[in-house]
């Protein structure tokens, strides 16, 4: 790949070249996360902003010569990216705010943000000729991975937690792929994962660990910037779990930059679950996170639910580097912001994607964002995911369906209720 100049360790920063390495530098075991390094005068001469004017491709993949796969890789044929961008002006007067948007990544092919990754992880493995993709997740990278490998009829295998919601399961099973449900966290799943990736010989999709899931997940930063006509916004909401995403979008932002695509780099403030704020307080209290040891998580929130954040370097450099800020909130904050979001938006997200847009409303309230910025949250992952954390936030938020008799005087009863209200 012309475009790529080494994969760099972000422990020590040694280089290598990608068909030296697949995952992590060996001098620091699993935590030596790699960074793809990219020839950006390379990338210059394939792709312009006037060449994406005329682009009638409307994935990922129109961004193919920015991104770590050959000028010819067959790709598949599921449609990920280049998801909505809305503007959002009741939702924006609502909180005093100019300008909102929100990309929503719910309508990914498997319904949520990962779909970007897997993508990647997809034309890897087929580059690498794995016969098996696997990997751990609380459930949408496994779903994603899972609907990706079924478009093109690659073996996986993968590891949930079994307490994962239904809906992702479901897709996991529907999709056909071997399922393993785990009977602990998710961070159990994952070091399973690995083992079973090194003792297998299987390609290995983890995020934190395989250094192209910033790359595919990278595509968001460039979609919304094209969106808004190369106009950067101020700041980027997105929720965090392993922090892989929040990475990704500085790296995307990054590239940006580096290809004089746009003029100023957003803030990014990551959102996390008070349950699972590893990153939130090694931020807040300027902790080394080489040493910091993992906590405990445990959210309603679930696609943020990590005790030690797997790509916790990226995550912790795109908000410092960034001059964004960590921001943490309770599991009744979340769950009342899948409502508020959806009816002010018609966007129905998961409790991780309501996260980003609750992280919103906490800085407004905070005083962190001022009036006349340019927003944008980033919805990750569809309503219809979690079903259960829809319908205890609509139980917390007192909204209740009426039940009646199936008769006209039942009915005339709860309408002159309204009336009357
Ligand atoms: C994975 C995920 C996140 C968090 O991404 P990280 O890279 O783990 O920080 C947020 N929301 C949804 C819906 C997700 O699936
Ligand atoms: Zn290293």
């Amino acid at each position: 790949m012309d475009n790529i100049l080494s994969l760099k360790c972000l422990v020590c920063g040694k280089q290598y070249r990608p068909d030296e390495i697949d995952y992590v530098c060996p001098d620091h075991g699993d935590d030596g996360v790699l960074d793809v390094q990219y020839d950006y005068n390379f990338i210059g001469r394939q792709i312009s902003r006037e060449n994406l004017l005329q682009a009638d491709n409307f994935t990922i993949w129109r961004y193919k010569p920015m991104l770590p796969v050959r000028p010819d890789a067959a790709v598949p044929p599921l449609a990920v990216g280049w998801t909505p961008l809305y503007a959002a002006p009741r939702l924006a007067s609502a909180l005093g705010l100019k300008t909102v948007w929100v990309k929503d990544d719910g309508l990914q092919p498997t319904a949520s943000f990962k779909d970007r990754a897997s993508a990647v992880a997809v034309v890897k493995a087929m580059e690498k000729g794995a016969g098996i993709v696997t990997t751990a997740s609380t459930g949408n990278a496994a779903a994603a991975l899972s609907g990706l490998c079924a478009s093109v009829g690659q073996s996986n295998v993968i590891f949930v937690p079994e307490t994962a919601p239904q809906a992702k399961i479901a897709q996991l099973l529907v999709f056909g792929s071997r399922v393993i449900l785990v009977k602990g966290s998710y961070d159990d799943a994952f070091e399973l994962c690995l083992k079973a990736a090194k003792n297998y010989g299987w390609y290995n999709r983890n995020s934190g660990y395989n250094p192209y899931m910033t790359e595919g997940k990278k595509t968001a930063a460039y979609e919304i910037c094209e969106q808004l006509a190369w106009k950067a916004p101020d700041r980027i909401f997105v929720s965090v779990g392993d922090g892989c995403i929040i990475g990704s979008l500085h790296k995307g932002l990054k590239d940006l930059l580096a290809l004089g695509w746009i003029d100023k780099m957003p803030k990014l403030m990551g959102v996390q679950a008070a349950g699972s704020s590893y990153l939130y307080t090694a931020w807040k209290n300027g902790e080394d996170i080489l040493t910091k040891p993992p906590i405990t998580a445990h959210t309603v929130a679930d696609s943020i639910s990590a005790g030690l954040p797997s790509d916790r370097i990226k995550a912790l450099a795109a908000v410092t580097e960034t001059g964004g800020a960590y921001i943490r909130l309770s599991d009744d904050d979340i769950l009342a912001a899948i409502p508020d979001l959806a009816r002010r938006t018609g966007v129905f997200a998961e409790p991780a994607g309501a996260a980003a847009y609750a992280g919103l409303v906490n800085a407004v309230n905070r005083r962190l964002v001022s009036g006349d910025e340019e927003i944008v949250v980033l919805n990750t992952g569809n309503g219809l995911k979690d079903v259960a954390g829809a319908m205890q936030a609509v139980d917390l938020v007192d909204t209740k369906p009426f039940r009646i008799q199936p008769d006209v005087a039942a009915l005339e009863q709860v309408v002159a209720d309204w009336d009357s209200d």
